[in-house]
């Protein structure tokens, strides 16, 4: 990753200072100086983060016949992360700095990448801990101290009296509520193997560096596909989703070559997976970094909850009465990861007919305003009562902005800023004929549409 901080990427920055301006995302706890890792959705940031999820729910669960969904609870009973391998294995290496007190990721400050792609984690320590001994720190140039493992889970604590209060941990990726209600899905929705279970929601991590606003954070939301497979028809079902999940996201971005498949090296390899790739984006902050990944878990996690909660999980093919434990591909990417990369991809400054303006490039089905609707001047009642006709009606299937502040330009500006594709404008001649200008966010160009067009023209393209 290139070393850039979060002020020098000039996009970024820009991104960032936008979505507080304009009400996407601001910093949790304000007031108090604010709180790292975590942020907040403002009135557009929520509409667009929710369409973003509404896209992935219906390309994942609603068109497909075996994906069926689920919202799990964030806090489960706390063997839950002993099985899933998670106490012992979801670690960072950490360095402190002795001079200034200061904590790095110690795989950040030295470069492990090429030589030591396929040592275990444990030789990595070690081979952390000969590189680091060289290195001081980056920021007072203080001696480093030993590299120790720092477990991201985030604890907390259940129960009504101080001293029998349970540790419990909120958790630390959303998918363990998949292989929780597994036996409980299949008794109930008539499901068979081959199917998946879908999932989005909450997940927490102690990070040690949250950092590039919504691209590293401590509470973020998660999506996740567990597809319940056959163990001999793995590698078919692990290709086929690698196939389909990179094409949705270049679907969605406006650049679709900014978008790629990468392999995982050894020793990148998450404790549950034998092989993953990542579906990655191209940042302007850090270069390629990792959007979704797809992860062969095999039978890991039913098996190690099977011998945990004394559970058999053996499942019997119906047909041939074949037993296995099933094993599992997931795809699992992050929603504010999305949102963030969708606004890098959106994101362009443009001079048009010798005016300066900034557009949001955003796919019109997940823009969070659709149309706004201008009445041409402010001060005639007539434009104003045809303009509130035409915004009632549109506010009915869609989400409809009214704009009657300065001038059209100005009133352009500002739709473009947030992504707003059509702005449409009730003039005198809407009065004689019922039509309106339909003007388009990207080339600006105008059309004449009759009012009673309207929905069908936008529902062709946002349905
Ligand atoms: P990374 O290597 O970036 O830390 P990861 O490999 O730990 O990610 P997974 O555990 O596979 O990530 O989680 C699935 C997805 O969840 C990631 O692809 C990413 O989109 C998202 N995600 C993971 N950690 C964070 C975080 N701290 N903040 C925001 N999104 C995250």
């Amino acid at each position: 990753m290139q070393d850039k901080t979060e002020k020098e990427d000039l996009k970024l920055s820009k991104i960032v200072s936008l979505c507080k301006r304009r009400g996407f995302v601001f910093p949790s706890s304000e007031i108090y100086g604010g709180i790292r890792g975590f942020y907040d959705f403002g009135p557009l940031g929520v509409e667009m983060k929710n369409n973003i999820k509404k896209l992935w729910w219906q390309e994942i669960v609603q068109k497909r016949d075996n994906i069926v969904g689920i919202d799990g609870s964030i806090i489960t009973h706390p063997k839950v992360w002993t099985a899933s391998g998670h106490i012992e294995n979801f670690t960072d290496p950490l360095v402190d700095c002795l001079k200034c007190k200061r904590r790095f990721r110690a795989d950040t400050l030295v470069d492990v990448s090429e030589q030591d792609q396929d040592e275990s984690d444990e030789n990595l320590i070690k081979k952390l801990e000969k590189l680091i001994k060289n290195k001081e720190c980056p920021v007072c140039k203080g001696k480093l101290g030993k590299v120790r493992r720092f477990n991201l889970l985030v604890e907390a604590n259940i129960g009504v009296l101080e001293d029998s209060k349970e540790k419990v941990y909120l958790r630390g990726e959303a998918c363990q509520s998949i292989y929780l209600d597994y036996e409980n899905v299949l008794n109930t929705s008539r499901q068979k193997i081959p199917f998946g279970i879908a999932q989005i929601g909450k997940a927490f991590r102690n990070e040690i560096t949250p950092r590039y606003f919504l691209y590293r954070q401590r509470e973020f939301e998660q999506w996740d596909v567990q597809f319940f497979v056959r163990p001999d028809e793995m590698s078919k079902w692990y290709e086929y989703w690698k196939t389909e999940r990179m094409s949705w996201y270049q679907k969605i971005v406006t650049n679709p070559e900014d978008v790629r498949l990468r392999q995982h090296k050894t020793n990148e390899l998450a404790h549950y997976a034998k092989k993953a790739y990542d579906i990655e984006y191209n940042t302007s902050f850090g270069g390629w970094l990792e959007w979704e990944g797809i992860h062969w878990r095999g039978d890991w996690d039913l098996s190690r909850h099977g011998k945990f909660s004394n559970h058999d999980f053996t499942y019997t093919d119906p047909q041939t009465e074949e037993k296995f434990i099933p094993w599992i591909v997931e795809t699992s990417g992050g929603v504010d990861r999305t949102f963030l990369y969708l606004l890098l991809d959106a994101y362009t400054e443009e001079k048009t007919n010798g005016k300066e303006r900034i557009i949001l490039k955003l796919n019109p089905k997940i823009a969070p305003v659709k149309i706004a609707v201008f009445p041409l001047l402010a001060n005639k009642p007539e434009l104003i009562n045809k303009a509130k006709e035409v915004y009632k009606l549109l506010k009915k299937k869609f989400n409809v902005v009214w704009d009657d502040r300065g001038n059209i330009g100005k009133r352009y500006l500002s739709q473009d800023e947030i992504g707003t594709p059509w702005c449409l404008t009730i003039d005198f001649d809407s009065l004689k004929d019922n039509t309106v200008t339909v003007r388009d966010r990207d080339s600006t160009k105008q059309t004449r549409e009759k009012i009673e067009d309207l929905i069908s023209l936008f529902s062709k393209i946002l349905d």
